[in-house]
Parts: structure tokens; sequence; C-alpha cells
């Protein structure tokens, strides 16, 4: 176009200008070296960026026809400067500013020669056009230079911010102690704060390229796998249009789309019938389109193993389209070209970063989990720690862990559920637990996936209410599932095979610890229950009194202790044989555990075939109620033998509290003791309380 232009103006006004006539040579001289001068000095100042460059182009322009007219008129060899200056003023300037020159030089000409008699040639007139026409190229050829410059720098920008991310990508190792992986990773969470996820950068990209070719709608399809399954997920657009359908997901060969996937080339369509835009997979009304572009995109030499440059990996499709019909042209197709391996390249480098920030925080939190997990012994305390490491390991926006109580139903026991519109779930469902059971092996699932094995549960989506996606692990020790660990994320698709195998791990270490936590709690049970009751033994008696104490004390309450024990027990024995005799002393122990408050009171077997109730919060006279309750139970109470010989048995009970007759722990029992004892000595079947023994 500069080319036309050029010759344009240099055959127009070659022929303008004819033979110079009564013009000394040095008057010719000095005004063009004014002229040029002048020219220069424009330029050199940048006079067209200044706030003053209206006046400068009218007075340029009043100057260099002073001149012309005075170095020939209509037939002045400066005409040529008013060429340059309308140049300079737009190419400096603006481009509208080439035709303010065009024009007041033609009209100031015109009013010069309006008294002249003799007619004016057709070159005067041929000369004018001439300063239109360039004047019109000129302002063409600015446009795109100044479109170019916008979209130069804004791939520059672009490419610098990927540049720096790709400088700041990779860890020099994973394989490092604790200190170093902290710094490492507070280092990369401290450049994570500057650049942006993958979905941000590419929505990023893409508003400032639509904006820039322009299009009507640039969509960015990620070519990602569900289940093995390549299928193409819409991930970033920016669009002149509101209908645009934000969640797609496509297989490789579906509408136009797909099959620029498929075949792995450029799809051109330069006039879409309206029949065929009402097919574009990406809106949600139809919107009428002229031309259509879909070019998948590339990353060259993904794995650096293999080396070689010709190695290429589709991660996508970029799709274009415009209103107009033969939009996309060498000038746009270049452009999109460029923007392709810019996306490519905005992708490799997310993928270095994820996957570089994943594994860093993860073998960081494995290392966490595990040290704190060797000083844990509390089921809860262990839920709660594997489920807080789980969901930072993974992006998900609630989890549990659910626990197979009979081994069968998978209660929750630990949460993280900040989800408003859904109600945290008791329990694991029906079809989860019992596939989870039958198969021992992890779940990756997300709504809608076709998989013949999970249909047991797949056909009844809707359990998960708003959940798109769950990962679920299971605990195992050995064969046996103890429990499951499940992450849930509101968006589909969230968890990828990299997410199952860390959280493999952690679920394998969870299921040890529990199991040992399990173990570890049975033998301290063991060790505080009395074999043939599964009553508390005396020791712990002892301990537990020394706490209730402590607490009244604290919190100024009562405490009543109450002292069992049978009446004529040898003589049963006796009568009965030792066996009967611990028949008895098992259902006694039942009763006196019905009696009493359920998980208030402590019933513990003090020694033979004596018994030892603690009452917190009970002064003696509801302590003596209660005890009362217990001696008519048990005596209400009807034994056989062997189903045929009935009987009764009674027991005596001494009863004393805190603080009303003792204030500690060794007195208390004394008392209650003494008590006791005048129970027994009160004839036997009965309740005394130490103050009524006095
Ligand atoms: P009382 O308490 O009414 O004065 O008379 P008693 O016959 O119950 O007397 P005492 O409490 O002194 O007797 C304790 C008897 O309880 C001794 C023993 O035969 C019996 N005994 C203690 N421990 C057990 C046990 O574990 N099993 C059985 N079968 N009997 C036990
Ligand atoms: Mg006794
Ligand atoms: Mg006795």
């Amino acid at each position: 176009m500069a080319g036309i232009a050029a010759a344009s103006y240099l055959a127009v006004s070659g022929i303008c200008i004819r033979q110079l006539e009564d013009i000394s040579s040095s008057w010719l001289v000095a005004s063009w070296i004014i002229a040029f001068t002048w020219l220069f000095l424009l330029i050199r100042f940048k006079i067209f960026s200044r706030p003053q460059r209206f006046l400068f182009l009218l007075g340029t322009i009043v100057g260099l026809n002073l001149l012309a007219q005075s170095t020939g008129g209509e037939q002045s060899p400066l005409i040529f400067s008013v060429f340059l200056l309308m140049g300079i003023a737009a190419w400096e300037g603006d481009a509208k500013y080439g035709f303010w020159v065009a024009i007041l030089f033609s009209l100031l000409e015109a009013f010069y020669l309006r008294k002249e008699d003799t007619p004016h040639g057709i070159y005067l007139y041929l000369r004018w056009a001439a300063f239109l026409v360039s004047a019109i190229f000129l302002a063409k050829i600015v446009k795109t230079r100044k479109e170019k410059e916008l979209l130069d720098h804004h791939l520059e920008s672009l490419k610098n911010e990927a540049d720096q991310l790709a400088s700041h990508a990779e860890p020099s190792s994973f394989n490092v102690p604790k200190d170093k992986l902290l710094m490492e990773e507070s280092r990369l969470s401290a450049r994570m704060g500057t650049v942006m996820e993958l979905e941000e950068a590419l929505t990023r990209q893409l508003s400032l390229f639509q904006k820039s070719l322009p299009v009507h709608t640039v969509v960015f399809f990620l070519l990602t796998s569900i289940q093995e399954k390549a299928v193409l997920r819409l991930r970033a657009f920016s669009s002149d249009s509101k209908d645009i359908a934000a969640d797609v997901t496509l297989l490789p060969g579906e509408t136009l789309v797909g099959l620029a996937a498929k075949e792995g080339r450029r799809v051109l369509l330069d006039q879409v019938a309206p029949d065929s835009s009402k097919a574009l997979p990406y809106y949600l009304k139809p919107n009428s389109i002229g031309s259509f572009l879909a070019q998948p995109i590339y990353l060259k030499n993904p794995s650096p193993e293999t080396n070689s440059e010709t190695e290429m990996e589709m991660v996508g499709v970029l799709v274009l389209d415009h209103t107009e019909p033969h939009y996309f042209k060498e000038r746009e197709l270049g452009l999109i070209e460029q923007f392709s391996n810019l996306l490519g390249e905005t992708i490799h480098v997310a993928r270095i970063m994820h996957f570089s920030r994943t594994k860093t925080r993860n073998l960081h939190a494995l290392y966490e989990v595990s040290h704190s997990f060797s000083t844990l012994l509390d089921t809860n305390r262990v839920l709660q720690t594997s489920l807080n490491t789980a969901k930072e390991i993974s992006a998900c926006d609630s989890a549990y862990i659910a626990i197979a109580e009979d081994g069968k139903n998978f209660i929750v026991r630990a949460w993280w559920w900040p989800v408003k519109n859904l109600e945290k779930p008791e329990k694991l469902e029906e079809e989860l637990a019992s596939w989870v059971l039958e198969n021992k092996k992890p779940i990756r699932y997300t709504r809608g996936q076709k998989d013949k094995s999970l249909s047991a549960f797949s056909k009844r989506d809707g359990m998960l209410g708003s959940i798109q996606s769950f990962l679920m692990v299971p605990l195992l020790a050995g064969e046996n599932v103890l429990g499951v660990i499940r992450l849930n994320s509101q968006k589909p698709d969230s968890f990828q095979e990299y997410d199952q195998d860390v959280l493999t791990t952690l679920a394998n270490q969870t299921a040890v610890v529990l199991e040992n936590t399990w173990h570890v709690q049975q033998i301290r049970e063991m060790a505080t229950r009395d074999g043939l009751t599964g009553l508390y033994n005396h020791r712990y008696f002892q301990e537990k009194l020394g706490e209730e104490l402590t607490k009244a004390e604290r919190y100024n309450k009562d405490l009543s202790l109450a002292l069992l024990d049978v009446d004529f027990f040898k003589k049963f024995n006796d009568t009965y044989g030792h066996q009967e005799g611990d028949k008895v002393l098992k259902i006694v122990s039942e009763i006196i555990q019905t009696t009493v408050r359920n998980k208030i009171d402590t019933v513990a077997r003090y020694g033979g075939e004596e018994f030892a109730v603690i009452l917190p919060e009970a002064d003696g006279n509801v302590g003596k109620e209660l005890a009362e309750r217990i001696r008519k139970n048990v005596e209400s109470h009807l034994f056989e033998n062997n189903g045929k010989t009935l009987y009764r048995v009674t027991v005596s009970i001494g009863l004393a509290s805190y603080p009303f007759d003792a204030r500690d722990q060794k007195t208390l029992i004394q008392l209650s003791d003494q008590a006791l004892y005048s129970a027994k000595e009160g004839g036997r079947n009965c309740v005394r309380r130490f103050k009524s023994a006095t």
C-alpha cells in the first residue's frame, strides 16, 4: 500500500510541476532549505505528540503555502514538501492529520488562485486529487501500523509473562530436607501470588486477542481425559456475545471443533451457512456467524527425554469466529498462528507450575502427617489430621473420612464441609459403600461418567447434590476396609491420576496408624476393665475418682460415692457353687450399670463381690435415691439356677459425699466403707449414708 501511495504521489506531482520561470535559483534553494529544516524539526521534537500540535500544523501549512506561492505558485517544486508534511503529520500524530494537510493546502491554493483570470489547467485538480488519494492511503497505512504495534505490544507482554513463569517454575530438586522444601514452597507460593492460574491466564490472553484482532468470539477447548478417554473441554473464552455456554465437553470428531482435534489440522469456513452456525457448540443461542476457524494447538517436544524437535502434542483447539464472511485472511491467519504458539507456551508453563507446586506441597504435607501420626493415639485426632492433609493435597471443596462401623455402614467421623447449599452427609451412600467393600479400590468419578463397573451408583447421579466430581480412596488394612477418605468438588473432573496416587499414599498411612491406634485402645481398655463383669477395675476406679473429685472441686459441685457388697455371698457360693456365684456377680453388675445415669456415673468392681459407684454432681440425698434404686432393682431380680431353682440376692450399700462428709479421696472411700459396714450391721439389704451412720 505504501508503494502505491508513493508511486501515485511521484507520478501525479511530477506531472503537476512544469518548467519554472522568473524565479531566482538562490531563492528557490533557500526556500527548499527552510521547508526541509522545518519539517526535520517537526519530527525531531515530536511536535505531533504535543498539545499545541494543531497550531504547529496550521502554521506549517500556511508557511509552506506562502513559500510555494513565492517560488512559482502552482508550479513550485515545494509542493513535494506538502506530501512530506502529510506523511510526517499522519505518521507522528494521527491518521486524520494527513487529510487536514491535504484539504487545507488545497483550500489555500484555491484561495490564492481565485482572482486569476486564466483558466486553471487540469494539473491543478490532478494535484489536489493526488493530495487526497495520498492522504487516504496514508491513513490506511498508519492505522494498520498502529494496530500491529498494539498487537506486538500485547504479544510481547504476554510472552514476557510466560517467560517469567517458566523461569520460576522449576524447583531445583524435590529430594531435599524439610527446611529446603519449606523454603521452596514459600518461594513458589510467593511467585504464585503474582501469576494466575491457567484458566485466568487463558481468559486474559483470549480477551486481549479477541479485542485486538478483532473477532466476534474466541474460545479455547482444552484436550483432557476423563477416565482415559480423550475429551475437549471449554476452558476459557472471550466474546462480544453473551450466549456462550460455559461448560461444554466434546469428543474429538464431534462438531467442527472436534473435527479440528481429530484430524489435527485447521478447519476454516469462509462462509458459514445460517444452518451451520446453529451447530456451533459453544453458543447457547445461535449467533449469526460469517467466518469460522478452529485451530489445533500444539506443544513442541513435550517430553525432554525424546529430544526431538518433531515430537508434537496436541493440547487443545483454539476457535475463532467473526460475523463477516471471508474474514480470516493472510494477516489474521499469521496473527492467529503467533497467538497459538503463545497459548501452547502458556499451557506448558502452567503445567510445570502446577506439577512442581503440588509435588512440593504434597511431599511437605506427607512429611508433616507421618511426623504427627507418630505421636497420635486418639482416633479422632488421627482422622482429623489425615483429613486436613487430604484437603491440602487436592483442590477439593469438601471432604470427609467415613469409618466402617459394623463392617457395612460407613459413618462420617471427620469432615470438612464448608458447602452451604448441601447438608453434610451422616454416612457414605449405600451403593458406594458396597462398591468399595467389594472392589477395595479408589474411585475417581465425575458426573455423567459412563463406566460399567461404576453403574451401581452412577445411574443415581442425584445422590451427589451439587457435587460434580469426587475422589474416594479406601483405608485398607490388608484386605480389611477400615473406611474411606472422600474428596468432593463442585467442578467436574477435578481430580487427576496424580491426586489419586497421593491420596492413596495418605490413605495407606492413615489405615496403618488407625489400626495401631485401635490396638493401643484395646490394650488400654483391657488394662482398665475387669475380666469377669466388664466393669472398670479397681485401679481405674481410683484414677477416675481422683479426676472427678478435682472437677467437683474446680466447679464447686457435689459428688457421692456408693460402695456395694453382696449379702451373705459366702453362703451363696457354698450353696450353689463358685460358678453360679460368678454368674450372679455378672448380673448384679449389669443391674447396677443399667440403673445409674448413663455417661455420668462410673461403676467399677471394687473387689471380690464389692462394687463402687461414683456419682458426680449428686449430693447425699440424690446419691441415696440412686443407691436405693440399685438396691431395689437387685432385690427384685429373680435369679435362676439352670432354669430350675429360683432365688433372690440382696446388696448392702454405704454412701459418703463430697464435700459434705469428706474433702479428700482417701477419707471419702473410708467413710463410704464405714457406711457400708453400718448397713451390714443394720440388717443388710439397705442403704446407709455416712452421716446417718454416726
Ligand atoms: P456379708 O457380706 O453379708 O457380711 O457376708 P458375705 O458372705 O458376703 O461375707 P464377705 O463379703 O466377707 O464374703 C466374701 C465372699 O464372696 C468370699 C467369697 O467366697 C465370695 N467371693 C468373692 N469374690 C468372688 C468371686 O469372684 N466369685 C465368687 N463366686 N465368689 C466370690
Ligand atoms: Mg465382701
Ligand atoms: Mg458380702
